[in-house]
């Protein structure tokens, strides 16, 4: 599909926040690849989900860390107002670093090691459980905290199941419905006091109702669970899942519907069973992140064979998605947005692994060596995916911050990170020569 007029066509237009003349000044500086944050799209991503559940009693963001685990950005969230949602010791150290402390941040972690589980008992941290005997193995290894919640899988109950998560009784997360009764009771007995509940169903999903439907889900089994146990939900959470529009073709969640749907429930469901204290939570990583990054990259080669090539100095280290998930993310080459996209080209990386692609057959102006390409949505999920597979090395990250300025907010790695960990006599000199 070409788009001669993107303006009449895109209904979510792909716009970068610099000015060509800048970014070409950026680069001069930090040389291609790097992801670049927008603080500004951060901030907005950010209110526009508070805005939505501005009616909720304390309505809390726990940014998922995974996200984007560095602690600028979630520094830049944690002074709105948010807290972070952690499934590793590194990112609860983050969620540190960053200022967040206590039951602002969430441990929800699965498979957990029992260090993740001490680190987050010392943080304060609210400590999510994704399995019932995760109960003894947190009372054996560390102790079992104040407050605690566990995370639900209702199975069957999604018809609409995701390619990443899975269908949720295929996903190995959470507690079944028989289960989460147990856990609660269990808990109760041991003397903890204070409850949450919690699930994660949806994955990159943009339709309104799936959230609606979440919080139904939810709503109705804190009823449940509190009349047969007699528990007093401090707080629902609805996990992430919030998707984004990753082609120009596509439109964002309706958070005002999602907030007013999950708004009617909370009246209908919580409050006439005196669960209207319920502070509800969320877990959003990429709604958050994932608008607000770039993956900025030059063209070192082009090749034509049976197919046209563009290879990036960027590869699969830098962004996974496009090969994990055969995921779409929107490409521009700079100063030529507004060229007829007339051309075919796969844009490749340079890992010996054919899957290293950002695109395959897609439109695009015609390409020069040495163009600067622009892969969109890279903020979430991007950087934080990267791997050092063929001794490739993670790009660096840049922010521009509200006042304009660009900062590095992570180096790019070098070989002597690479060879870090391997004590071989020789290899660490050898790469200083
Ligand atoms: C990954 C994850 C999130 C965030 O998901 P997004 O799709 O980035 O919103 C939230 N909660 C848990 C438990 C997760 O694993």
């Amino acid at each position: 599909m070409i788009n001669e007029n993107p303006a009449e066509t895109f209904q979510t237009p792909k716009i970068f926040p610099l000015p060509e003349n800048v970014l070409r000044d950026v680069i001069k500086k930090f040389p291609t690849p790097f992801h670049i944050y927008d603080e500004k799209n951060i901030r907005e991503n950010f209110r526009r989900l508070r805005e939505a559940f501005k009616w909720a009693p304390s309505f809390r963001e726990h940014f998922a860390v995974k996200a984007t685990p560095n602690p600028y950005i979630v520094e830049i969230m944690a002074r709105d107002g948010a807290g972070t949602d952690c499934s590793s010791i590194a990112e609860l150290f983050i969620s540190e670093a960053a200022g967040v402390t206590g039951e602002g941040i969430i441990l929800t972690s699965n498979d957990t090691p029992a260090d993740e589980f001490r680190k987050a008992l010392d943080l304060g941290a609210i400590i999510n459980l994704d399995d019932i005997t995760h109960i003894d193995y947190l009372e054996r290894n560390a102790r079992l905290p104040e407050i605690i919640s566990f995370r639900y899988n209702p199975a069957d109950i999604m018809n609409d199941g995701n390619d990443i998560i899975g269908r949720p009784a295929e996903a190995k997360y959470g507690l079944t419905r028989e289960q989460i009764f147990e856990a609660y009771k269990i808990c109760l007995d041991r003397g903890i006091k204070r409850f949450g509940l919690h699930t994660m169903i949806a994955s990159n999903e943009r339709k309104a109702s799936t959230f609606i439907y979440t919080a139904r889900i939810m709503f109705e089994l804190a009823v449940k669970i509190k009349n047969q146990l007699g528990i007093n939900f401090e707080f629902v959470n609805l996990g992430g899942g919030l998707g984004i529009p990753y082609s120009p073709d596509e439109l964002p969640v309706n958070l005002k519907m999602v907030g007013e749907g999950v708004e009617k429930l909370f009246r209908e469901i919580l409050v006439p069973n005196d669960l209207g204290n319920v502070r509800l939570a969320m877990e959003s990583g990429r709604a958050m992140t994932g608008p607000a990054g770039w993956l900025v990259s030059t063209v070192l080669h082009k090749k034509n064979t049976y197919k046209n090539y563009v290879g990036l100095d960027a590869c699969m280290s830098d962004l996974m998605r496009p090969a994990l998930y055969n995921a779409y993310h929107h490409i521009t080459v700079l100063g030529k947005e507004n060229f007829p996209c007339d051309r075919i080209y796969d844009v490749t990386g340079s890992l010996c692994e054919n899957n290293d692609k950002f695109a395959i057959d897609r439109r695009l102006p015609h390409i020069d060596i040495g163009d600067v390409i622009v892969i969109h949505d890279t903020g979430a999920h991007g950087h934080a995916m990267g791997f050092n597979y063929n001794g490739k090395l993670r790009s660096a990250e840049l922010l521009i911050r509200e006042n304009g300025n660009v900062e590095m907010i992570r180096r790019a790695e070098t070989l002597d990170d690479y060879f870090a960990t391997l004590n071989f006599p020789n290899a660490r000199i050898a790469i200083r020569n």
